[in-house]
């Protein structure tokens, strides 16, 4: 099955499939690198603006909790020196709200009960309250900041407290402010300016892994377990992780903490919208390349075709070298390149062997070897041609009178110069077209075209009288005897034409030799 394919494939084509599979895996793979290269660099550059943002937004956090702390603290200090003054003490609860975004509510705790709040709250004045944020700040008795909780009220809020002291050192109770973190607060209007394009986003988790803020307000208050990113950021590292959102997608994270509260801010861009814009990039890679690559892909072809041609015509040419126009076949092909000219050389120097060869054979399968006229052969093929082209002709056979007395006397070499000499003479007296042939020992047939017996006749007779009177070296004078039949006159096939010129030869040998017998007509 391979053995029959083989053949098919082509110079040209191998030249072409190894040609285009070479480009086209560089292109691939090119494409391929950069594509690694510019995903990892873009991985990396979003990676590291993530963490660059999470970092400076940890630090804003940090310092709006610390001026909140200090707001608070300058509230603490003037209430400390008149605690008991609730005018004073309303006045500065409104002050601490309304003149600072900080707080979304204040609340002033005197010896275990509310004092004063803002917004005003009447039916909690004079109250002890028992949420966490207030146990925990009447508990600790120093500045805090809560975990995230759900108020009395329903708010689910982190609360933010300086202790309040007397003169003497004596813990009189606290001031604190509270953020709604459902509602519009200060951090969210802090966190909310991130640039939320493609996905990206940023979420603050507390130290007890509640969210305190995420785009996604239904998502503020719940738990992030078994995320990676969330325990690292808690533990008080920073850094950037690649990891899988809620939703499981892929999540370019940079994460960074925020030192006063123990909150971790976790800034995150999709990998897909990362990369997005390296489809597109790809894409237009590949647009553009797609006609060079199509340029060369031509101009692959092109070189192919060239060098294949002159070893396709070099191999055309191989199967028909015994074809005489093969030579000049050989020699018009165009061996541009060092292979295909040597080749080339190679194939002419064979096929001028051959055909030489060839000629010589062909030559000496038509010739009489001693006196280079046609042999019988030859002679029998020329007139099957004439008679096929229904030309009519006449045949002298030429027979040496005593021939064996010349060998007899003289040797048998002299003998054979005798015969050429005879040669020489027919060939002399014959024109282009008449046709010369030895067909026996000392017989010559000489065929006359277009000749009837009495033209044909006086032909022989020349021919008898140049003999005659033709003086052979050392020989001396030979005489000849010629029978002459012409076709179609006698006979319709060539076989009984010669017949009749033996008979003529006969005839003429019987009556002395020496003349010319036209063979009688049946
Ligand atoms: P005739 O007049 O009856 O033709 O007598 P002839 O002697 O010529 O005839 P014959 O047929 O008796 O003899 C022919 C001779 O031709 C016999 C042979 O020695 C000679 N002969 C035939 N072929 C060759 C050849 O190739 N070279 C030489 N030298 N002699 C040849
Ligand atoms: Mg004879
Ligand atoms: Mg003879």
């Amino acid at each position: 099955m391979i053995k029959k394919l083989l053949p098919a494939l082509n110079l040209r084509f191998l030249i072409l499939l190894l040609a285009f599979s070479a480009a086209l895996s560089t292109l691939v793979g090119s494409f391929y690198s950069i594509y690694q290269v510019q995903k990892e660099q873009l991985t990396s550059h979003t990676l590291k603006s993530n963490l660059a943002y999470a970092q400076k937004l940890a630090s804003a956090t940090d310092n709006f909790l610390k001026a909140a702390l200090q707001q608070l603290e300058y509230s603490a200090k003037i209430i400390e020196q008149l605690p008991n003054d609730v005018q004073l003490l309303n006045k500065e609860a409104i002050r601490l709200n309304l003149q600072t975004d900080s707080f979304n509510s204040v609340v002033i705790n005197i010896h275990g009960v509310i004092s004063a709040t803002s917004p005003h709250l009447e039916k909690i004045i004079d109250k002890p309250i028992n949420s966490p944020g207030a146990l925990e700040a009447l508990k600790e008795k120093r500045p805090l900041i809560s975990k995230p909780y759900m108020s009395a009220a329903g708010n689910l809020i982190v609360f933010i407290s300086q202790p309040l002291f007397d003169s003497k050192g004596n813990y009189l109770g606290y001031i604190g402010g509270s953020l709604y973190l459902k509602e519009k607060n200060i951090l969210n209007a802090l966190l909310e300016q991130h640039y939320y394009e493609g996905g990206s986003y940023l979420y603050v988790v507390s130290s007890n892994k509640r969210i305190l803020y995420h785009p996604e307000a239904n998502r503020i208050g719940s738990l992030v377990t078994n995320n990676t990113v969330v325990d690292a950021v808690l533990n008080g590292e920073k850094g950037t992780s690649k990891i899988s959102n809620s939703q499981n997608k892929a999540m370019l994270a940079g994460y960074a903490p925020v030192a006063s509260s123990g909150w971790g801010i976790v800034a995150q861009r999709p990998l897909k919208a990362t990369l997005s814009s390296l489809d597109i990039l790809t894409i237009e890679v590949v647009k553009r390349t797609i006609p060079i690559a199509l340029i060369t892909f031509v101009f692959i072809g092109l070189f192919a075709h060239f060098i294949a041609r002159p070893l396709k015509r070099l191999a055309d040419t191989a199967n028909t070298l015994n074809d005489p126009v093969s030579l000049e076949k050989l020699k018009a092909v165009k061996s541009w390149y060092f292979e295909s000219e040597k080749l080339k050389l190679a194939m002419l120097k064979g096929v001028s062997i051959l055909q030489m060869q060839i000629g010589q054979l062909r030559h000496d399968a038509q010739t009489d070897p001693l006196t280079g006229t046609h042999n019988r052969r030859s002679l029998n093929r020329l007139l099957e041609q004439l008679i096929s082209q229904q030309t009519p002709l006449a045949i002298l056979e030429i027979d040496i009178d005593f021939f064996k007395r010349v060998n007899d006397t003289f040797g048998h070499d002299k003998g054979d110069e005798t015969l050429k000499s005879l040669t020489d003479i027919i060939k002399k007296l014959s024109r282009k077209d008449d046709i010369v042939a030895r067909i026996g020992g000392e017989e010559f047939v000489l065929v006359l075209p277009n000749e009837n017996s009495e033209s044909a006749f006086k032909i022989a007779e020349r021919l008898r009288e140049i003999v005659e009177s033709t003086k052979i070296d050392t020989i001396g004078y030979i005489t000849v005897s010629i029978g002459i039949a012409t076709w179609p006159e006698h006979g319709t096939d060539i076989d009984q034409v010669y017949k009749c010129a033996d008979k003529a030869l006969y005839y003429a040998k019987e009556h002395g030799r020496n003349r010319c017998v036209i063979a009688d007509v049946n």
